[in-house]
């Protein structure tokens, strides 16, 4: 009886559900079969059938069209979310690749654990977050995900798994972080939580009028604290171009909370989460009310440094306090452009771009700033310098002013990060990632027939000619 419960189990995972999809930019829209593997040996046959092409996707997070496979196959893995070893002395943490960075949360921060890297909202799959090697606001001092991570296990096209880490299979380690799942899908991962004593944040919030008085307080709160991130108001132009909020903050040891938190350091009222319950007209965020909102955002933080103790919901995912925020864009969607300069162009680079923003009045209503230090992968976006997210509604003008700006950043030998990708240019891309030809050789390695392939590949020419 179980056998044939279980076989009936197999034939339901293995019937593909055809609908569109997107990113979380929900630009593009593509249409797939999309499969909901439970077991690794549903995914073997799903991987090993079928002559279309096949993408990962985890929890859909990317913004642009990586885990999208138009008229192509997809599977999503979120169903592969088995915690399968922890060893508290070593802090190692073994589980499948449909684990989220929430749900690890959730079981470990209770007892003194959190994920060592994190991007802005905890909804991401393991398996997505390697593949886009996030980086998270502890970049300068950590690195990205993948220094965390001591090994993973990688199904190929053949079906066949290989244990991949910095001495088995290392190039294949390498291409498959950062490699946007066109290597394989990576269905088990070991990495090693940070042993934290609390769930709070000792930090403070800085306000610098401009961008040299950000990049300064950056460079200033470097060496003191391990998290650091800019909100930016780049609705402002002249002296106060790039006038920002900075946060910076280290986890709170036991001795320097408050007693009212010290007593029990891992308690966090869970905040109410609204959710934005349909698409907002697209005339919702124009340059107007973006400059009203940044205006105010700004002018609330009075003080020029105070002194502050966020808990880590409100200091890692202040994004996540709203449930389908990405609906406030409209139905035509978004595009989430982020780029990183090196450090030395990374003034004049913020400069050049801020005021192209201002220009085109093309407000974003997020503007992050971050810090990135040194990084490996053969495709990880991150080198040391700084880096810039911004939103644009999507309009009949923006992909072409997004061309204009990733010859900005391509001329000083910055890169855009695919994980928020949906339209650049294949020549773009490869100028920006010039490990590409060596990420090719890898791939060619693994998956000689290109069976793994994506929306995001065909557009950038990823794929063997
Ligand atoms: C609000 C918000 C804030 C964000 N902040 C940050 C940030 O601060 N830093 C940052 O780096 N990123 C950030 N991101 C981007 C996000 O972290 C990445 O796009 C991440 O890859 C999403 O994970 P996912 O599970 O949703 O993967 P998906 O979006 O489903 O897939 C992303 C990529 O991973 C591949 N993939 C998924 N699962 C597997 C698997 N098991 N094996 C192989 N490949 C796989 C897919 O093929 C695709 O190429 C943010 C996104 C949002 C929506």
């Amino acid at each position: 009886m179980a056998a044939v419960t279980s076989r009936i189990a197999t034939a339901a995972a293995l019937k593909p559900r055809h609908a569109m999809l997107s990113g979380w930019g929900r630009f593009p829209l593509s249409e797939s079969d999309i499969y909901r593997p439970e077991k690794i040996a549903e995914l073997q046959t799903l991987v090993t059938g079928n002559g279309l092409s096949l993408i990962a996707r985890g929890a859909g997070r990317a913004y642009g069209d990586a885990a999208q496979n138009d008229q192509n196959r997809v599977a999503d893995i979120q169903r592969l979310n088995r915690m399968l070893s922890f060893e508290p002395e070593s802090a190692l943490l073994r589980c499948e690749a449909g684990v989220t960075i929430a749900e690890i949360i959730d079981v470990f921060l209770p007892r003194g654990y959190f994920p060592p890297v994190t991007p802005g909202t905890r909804f991401v799959t393991l398996g997505g977050s390697i593949a886009a090697d996030v980086h998270g606001k502890n970049h300068h001092r950590d690195s990205s995900l993948a220094s965390h991570v001591t090994n993973f296990d990688l199904m190929l096209a053949t079906g066949e798994i290989l244990r991949c880490s910095r001495e088995e299979h290392s190039d294949l380690f390498w291409a498959t972080v950062g490699g946007m799942g066109l290597t394989g899908v990576i269905v088990e991962v070991e990495l090693r939580l940070r042993p934290v004593e609390s769930a709070y944040f000792n930090g403070e919030l800085i306000r610098a009028r401009n961008i040299d008085a950000a990049i300064e307080a950056f460079e200033r709160t470097d060496s003191e604290y391990g998290y650091s991130v800019a909100w930016i108001d780049c609705a402002i132009g002249k002296n106060s171009l790039g006038r920002s909020v900075l946060n910076v903050g280290n986890f709170a040891t036991l001795d320097t909370l408050p007693d009212n938190l010290a007593q029990d350091p891992f308690s966090v009222t869970p905040p109410i989460i609204p959710s934005v319950p349909f698409d907002l007209p697209g005339w919702t965020l124009n340059a107007l009310t973006v400059k009203a909102f940044n205006a105010v955002y700004y002018m609330f933080h009075r003080d020029t440094r105070a002194r502050t103790i966020f808990d880590w919901q409100s200091f890692f995912y202040p994004l996540d306090s709203i449930r389908s925020w990405n609906r406030i864009y409209g139905k035509r969607g978004f595009v989430q452009y982020q780029c990183v300069w090196p450090l030395a162009e990374s003034r004049a680079g913020l400069i050049e771009l801020l005021e192209a923003i201002s220009r085109s009045r093309r407000a974003s209503f997020l503007a992050v700033l971050k810090k990135f230090g040194a990084q490996e992968g053969m495709l990880s976006f991150p080198m040391p310098g700084y880096t810039l997210a911004l939103d644009f509604p999507v309009n009949d003008t923006l992909l072409e002013f997004l061309d204009t700006l990733d010859a900005m950043v391509l001329k000083r030998g910055g890169r855009v990060y695919l994980a928020k990708d949906a339209r650049m240019r294949p020549e773009t891309f490869r100028a920006m990632y010039p490990n590409f030809p060596r990420w090719q050789q890898a791939k060619a390695l693994a998956d000689p027939d290109n069976r793994f392939s994506s929306s995001l590949s065909r557009r950038l020419a990823m794929d063997p000619a």
